[in-house]
This record gives C-alpha cells, sequence and structure tokens, in this order.
C-alpha cells in the first residue's frame, strides 16, 4: 500500500543538479555546496489536533508542513535546496495524499526546492519534514547575535494567525484573511537571505513575539524593551478585536511566522534597503537594553504587564 503511495509522491518530485539520487533508493546522494557554504538543517512536526485542526483541507496540511520548516531557513538568512517528508497517516488514501501535495508544491515548486526522500507510515495523522539550505558560512542569522543597542525589527504584521485560531475555537465565522494567516503562512526567505550580513540575530516567530524575541534574549544575553503600540497591526486584526485583545495577540500570538530580527542602529538603511528589495514590510519595535527579560511599554511611556508568555508543549 505505501508504495502506491510512495509512486504517487514519486512521481511529484523535482528534479535538481544537485540531486545525484533522489526518491527511490535507500537514501539520497547530495551534491553539497563549495567552499565557505554552511548546509542547514531544520525540522519541524505538524500533528493533526495539535498544530492543525483535525479537518484542516490537506492542501492547507502540505503548504504549512513546509512552510514551518523554510520559515526557520529564512530566520537563519540560508536559501533552500532539498527537503524530506516523513508522512504518518491514519489509512492509505491517494486523495488525502494528492491534496497534500498540491498545497506541498505550491510552495516548493517556485523555490527550485527538491523533495528528495521520506517515509511512509501508518499511525495518527502526523506530518515531519526536513529541509536542508545552504548559507554562506559567516553570515548566517544566529539568535545568539543580538548587541545592547541594536534595534529590534518584526517583518509584515503580527497576530492574525492566533486571532484566526481564536475565531475557531469560538465556533464562530472565521475572518478569511486572518484565516489565511493560519492556514498559508508565507516564508519570508527573499527578507531572510537579504538580512544575512546586514542584521545581527534574527528569530522566526512561530510561539508569539514575546516568547521568540525571549529565545534570542536569552542567547544574546541581553534584554529587550518593546513599543507595544509600535507592533505592526492589519487592517484585519483591527477590524477583529478592540485594543487589549489586539495587543495581547501581537504580543504572544503564535503561528504568523513572520522575522524577528536586531540590527544596529547604523544599519537602519541596510535593513530598509534590504525590506525594500525584497518587497517585505519592516517595522522597527524596539531596542535590544542590558539585561534578561523583555519588557513592554505603552505609547505613553507606561509599562505594559505582559501577559504570560507563548505556546509550550508538554506546557
Ligand atoms: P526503506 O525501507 O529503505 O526505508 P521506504 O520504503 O521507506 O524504504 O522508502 C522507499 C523510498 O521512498 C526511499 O527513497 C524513501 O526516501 C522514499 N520515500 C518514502 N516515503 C516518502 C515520502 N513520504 N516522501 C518522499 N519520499 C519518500
Ligand atoms: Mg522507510
Amino acid at each position: 500500500m505505501e508504495f502506491a503511495l510512495i509512486d504517487r509522491i514519486r512521481a511529484r518530485a523535482l528534479a535538481r543538479g544537485d540531486v545525484l539520487l533522489g526518491i527511490g533508493d535507500d537514501a539520497a546522494l547530495l551534491q553539497p555546496p563549495g567552499a565557505g557554504q554552511a548546509l542547514v538543517v531544520a525540522m519541524d512536526t505538524l500533528n493533526a489536533g495539535v498544530h492543525f485542526p483535525d479537518r484542516t483541507a490537506p492542501a492547507d496540511v502540505g503548504w504549512k508542513a513546509l512552510a514551518v520548516n523554510l520559515s526557520d531557513l529564512a530566520a537563519m538568512g540560508a536559501r533552500p535546496a532539498w527537503c524530506t517528508l516523513s508522512l504518518s497517516l491514519p489509512g492509505a488514501d491517494p486523495r488525502w495524499v494528492d491534496g497534500f501535495l498540491d498545497g506541498f508544491d505550491a510552495l516548493a515548486r517556485p523555490l527550485g526546492l527538491a523533495l528528495v526522500g521520506g517515509d511512509t507510515t501508518q499511525g495518527p495523522l502526523s506530518v515531519c519534514v526536513t529541509v536542508i539550505g545552504m548559507a554562506d558560512a559567516g553570515a548566517a542569522l544566529r539568535r545568539d547575535a543580538a548587541r545592547a543597542g541594536d534595534v529590534v525589527w518584526v517583518s509584515g504584521t503580527l497576530g492574525d494567525a492566533a486571532a484566526a485560531l481564536a475565531q475557531w475555537r469560538e465556533g464562530g465565522d472565521i475572518d478569511a484573511v486572518l484565516r489565511a494567516r493560519l492556514d498559508r503562512p508565507a516564508p519570508r526567505l527573499l527578507l531572510g537571505a537579504a538580512l544575512a550580513g546586514v542584521a545581527n540575530a534574527c528569530i522566526d516567530v512561530s510561539d508569539g513575539l514575546v516568547a521568540d524575541l525571549g529565545h534570542v534574549c536569552r542567547a544574546s544575553g541581553v534584554g529587550a524593551s518593546v513599543d507595544v503600540d509600535a507592533l505592526p497591526a492589519s487592517d484585519a486584526l483591527r477590524g477583529a478585536t478592540g485594543t487589549g485583545a489586539r495587543r495581547r495577540l501581537q504580543a504572544t500570538g503564535g503561528d504568523d511566522y513572520e522575522l524577528c530580527f536586531t540590527a544596529p542602529a547604523t544599519a537602519t538603511d541596510a535593513v530598509l534597503a534590504a525590506a525594500h528589495a525584497t518587497g517585505t514590510p519592516v517595522t522597527a519595535i524596539g531596542r535590544i537594553v542590558a539585561g534578561d527579560r523583555v519588557e513592554a511599554q505603552l505609547a505613553d511611556g507606561s509599562p505594559w504587564a505582559l501577559p504570560s508568555a507563548g505556546y509550550q508543549h508538554f506546557g
């Protein structure tokens, strides 16, 4: 049974010159990049009922399983090249697999990303993707490189995906714009690559801004001061929520897959040039400071008590 599914997957896999041997053997053979380049490897799992609602369309699952992985490469400033796919499926449903591949390919194909192997097993619905990319070894964007005085930036808008999830949990209609942010996150690959060598530290916002900026601070041995009223919000989010709920969603809502990065104030023109060149909006939202905590204040300077941080498994 699984061999028929693997054949379907194999028939759609993209060819690439640096894939010496793709799907079909015991393992793939890949041509490593040249001197000065590092391989960049990331893996993320999506479990039904945890990372996406049980009845999510298979194409949306396929898109998102790849998007969350590509977002990790974006946050390193890497260019994606290859990926592997582990599918755990309750049954051998070729229509589900075809739908899944529609979403997966819609993202992979324009990037020239080749699926080179994987595993197909029976079990609760779960999808695990590994992506492999390349970056200039010295210019990769790490979490541990933020410095006191850096400006903190974020791409796009925050809180949209979490607002969609909240509407879904409430059982009412889900705003289509917000829903698209949850189902079809767009990894910021172009911006990430353009920031390599410009930004100091970078992370993608998967767990929520405060939680993820907290990871950067911990790794870098610094604190951060965030201007809550500077956090970028979409019109859809403004239309769907009041001020208090909107601030909470923007500061702590996960699943947006925007980039949060820090750069010296002297690099501001270079940051704006990278944003312009890649067509990606960016907003300055605060500063890296001495210390070890993320603090937030409102536009009038009064402190804003942070709601408890982002999503934690086993929390
Ligand atoms: P093995 O028993 O050696 O692990 P498999 O039957 O699991 O072999 O896989 C056969 C081939 O199909 C391998 O090249 C494997 O990488 C590929 N493959 C299996 N499942 C997938 C999948 N979901 N996506 C892509 N390639 C897959
Ligand atoms: Mg196997």
